[in-house]
């Protein structure tokens, strides 16, 4: 039987492979602590549950999904309404928000909606791998522009090449960024605008970490960008606000052009969002803003448990990411990403994701995660410290 060449040029998906190797040594009676995995381990909020619960029980939701392409109405606006309260940015529900199973399904339509075989898509290097995926699935080519810590991990779009920049037809971009923690600027989206517009690129803002902002930045949306919304959309989700990676939902937001080609896509690949799914998507949006609240002062103390471990290992010379629940830190000197993470599985059975699986230019550094519940953070860094001195 043929299977496909798009998905023959797809490469292992990383936190499989990472599952497996966790698998494996769990099952050989190993306790293992992984801090590969960012996914929240606090419950979803309760009355998030409750409204599960009740719609689920109404037979009318057990129909297909109302307005199927698009999103219930209700919720596409508590999602407009989100954005402005929390953003100040301005969205049409009808024709400017779609709901979505999630924010990596959005990236992948919005690059069918979008992109012809063999055309070019500008990603970053490192970055989220599903991104490369999505371009291999719509059969794009990616294009890696760098990110360094010199430049606060954010691209320099001026060096892109111009012949590059001419071919691309699309771009993604994510800040707060996975897996480096750096945040953006309005200064920087500005600029993005500005290239998207001179080179007639469309932008897809993944912008799940939106919330999850450490003392000192403002979260912020690429839409509250003057002419965003020429070029662009931004992609959201609940999963991490609100710790519901489980549940599947999130939105795609801006271009009516882009949203409806996304809608589109969508309408002809699935039949939308379980509506009882939607209406716990409004309940957490209405009554569960405090959620975030509660998880910023969990995640900055976690994150300050972290950063002293290392300075006390010697680690001073990396900047403290600004958002996410990712740290990305430097590799000892002269020793690879993988080869650092093998030592860590191997010394500390505590798992880390290596650098070099985000891209060429992630070598040279790892990232772990602040989802863990403290004790079992406390019991990794331990070992860590043991491992290392
Ligand atoms: C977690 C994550 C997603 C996936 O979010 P879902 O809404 O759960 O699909 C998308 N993009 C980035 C950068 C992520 O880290």
């Amino acid at each position: 039987m043929q299977i496909a060449n798009r998905l023959k040029r797809i490469p292992p998906y990383l936190f499989i492979e990472l599952r497996n190797k966790i698998n494996q040594a769990i099952s050989d009676g190993i306790d293992v602590i992984s801090l590969g995995i960012g996914d929240p381990v606090e419950p979803t909020p309760q009355p998030v549950i409750d409204e599960l619960c009740r719609t689920a029980a109404d037979p009318a939701n057990h129909r297909y999904p109302t307005d199927e392409e698009k999103g219930m109405f209700a919720f596409r606006k508590e999602v407009a309404d989100w954005y402005a309260e929390r953003y100040n940015v301005e969205l049409d529900p009808e024709e400017e928000v779609l709901g979505l199973i999630g924010s990596k399904e959005g990236c992948h339509h919005f690059i069918l909606a979008v992109v012809n075989p063999g055309e070019t898509v500008l990603m970053t290097d490192p970055g989220y791998p599903a991104y490369r995926a999505s371009i291999f699935m719509a059969e794009g080519e990616p294009y890696n522009v760098p990110i360094t810590g010199d430049n606060g991990f954010l691209p320099k779009l001026a060096d892109v090449p111009s012949d590059v920049a001419d071919q691309a037809t699309a771009m993604f971009l994510n800040y707060p960024n996975n897996p480096t923690g750096a945040t953006a600027t309005p200064e920087f989206f500005a600029e993005v605008v500005e290239f998207a517009k001179n080179y007639d690129v469309a932008v897809c803002h993944d912008n799940p970490y939106s919330e999850i902002v450490f003392e000192g930045e403002e979260p912020l949306s690429f839409l509250s960008t003057p002419g965003a919304k020429d070029v662009g959309v931004e992609l959201n989700s609940l999963s991490k606000p609100f710790n519901m990676t489980g549940w599947r939902i999130g939105m795609a937001m801006g271009n009516v052009e882009l949203i409806t080609g996304m809608a589109k896509v969508k309408g002809n690949t699935d039949s939308g969002i379980f509506n009882a799914i939607q209406y716990a998507g409004i309940a957490a949006l209405t009554e569960c803003r405090d959620n975030i609240e509660k998880m910023m002062p969990i995640y900055t103390r976690r994150r300050e448990k972290v950063v002293n471990t290392f300075k006390e290992l010697g680690w001073t010379d990396y900047d403290v990411p600004k958002g996410t629940f990712y740290l990305w830190l430097p590799t000892p000197e002269g020793m690879n990403s993988v080869d650092f993470a093998t030592l860590m599985f191997e010394k500390a059975a505590v798992v880390i994701a290596p650098g070099a699986s985000y891209g060429e230019y992630g070598e040279g550094y790892f990232r772990l995660v602040l989802t863990v519940p403290d004790d079992r953070l406390d019991e990794a860094l331990d070992r860590i410290k043991k491992a290392l001195s």
